[in-house]
C-alpha cells in the first residue's frame, strides 16, 4: 500500500533521456543539458557510458520488428551516450515537447532536435513515451542509489 502511494506521488514527475552518440561526439552535451535545465527539468541522475550492440538491442526491444531496428542498435552502440533521469511536473509529455518530432524535418523551432538532429536516425536525443517506460528505461541504466 505504501509503495502504491509512493508510485502515485511520483507518477508523471520523471522521465528518461539519452544524448545519442553523434551529439556526444560533436560536443553537444553542454548545449543539450543547458536546454533541458532551462526548460525547468532537474537532472536526477546522469552518466557517460557506451552500450554494446546487444545492450542497445535489449533497450530497443519494443522496436525489434521495425525495419530500422538493426541500424538503430548499431547507431546507438557506435559511441558514448549520456543517459539521464529528469524530474519535472508532467515530465514525460513536457520532455517530448522539448525534444520535438522524431524526424528533424518536422521538429518545431526551439526544440532540441530542431537544433541538434542530423537525420531521422541521428536525431540527437531519446525521450521516454510513457511513465511506465520512463521507469523501465531509467532502471536499465541507474540503480536507486544513483538517483538524487
Ligand atoms: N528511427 C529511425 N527510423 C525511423 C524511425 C525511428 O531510425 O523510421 C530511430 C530514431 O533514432 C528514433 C528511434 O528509432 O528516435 C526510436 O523510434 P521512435 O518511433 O520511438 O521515435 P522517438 O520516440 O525517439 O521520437
Amino acid at each position: 500500500k505504501i509503495l502504491n502511494q509512493i508510485h502515485f506521488i511520483m507518477a508523471g514527475n520523471r522521465t528518461f533521456t539519452m544524448i545519442k552518440p553523434h551529439a556526444v561526439a560533436d560536443n553537444h552535451i553542454g548545449g543539450i543539458t543547458a536546454m533541458i535545465e532551462a526548460a525547468g527539468f532537474r537532472i536526477v541522475a546522469m552518466k557517460k557510458t557506451q552500450l554494446s550492440a546487444a545492450q542497445a538491442g535489449k533497450f530497443y526491444e519494443v522496436h525489434k520488428e521495425r525495419p530500422f531496428y538493426g541500424e538503430l542498435c548499431e547507431m546507438m552502440s557506435s559511441g558514448p551516450i549520456v543517459p539521464m533521469i529528469l524530474e519535472k511536473d508532467n515530465a514525460v509529455a513536457d520532455f517530448r515537447a522539448l525534444i520535438g518530432a522524431t524526424n528533424p524535418a518536422n521538429a518545431e523551432e526551439g526544440t532540441i532536435r530542431k537544433k541538434y538532429a542530423k537525420s531521422m536516425g541521428e536525431n540527437a536525443i531519446h525521450g521516454s513515451d510513457s511513465d511506465e517506460n520512463a521507469a523501465i528505461e531509467g532502471a536499465f541504466f541507474f540503480a536507486s542509489i544513483e538517483q538524487y
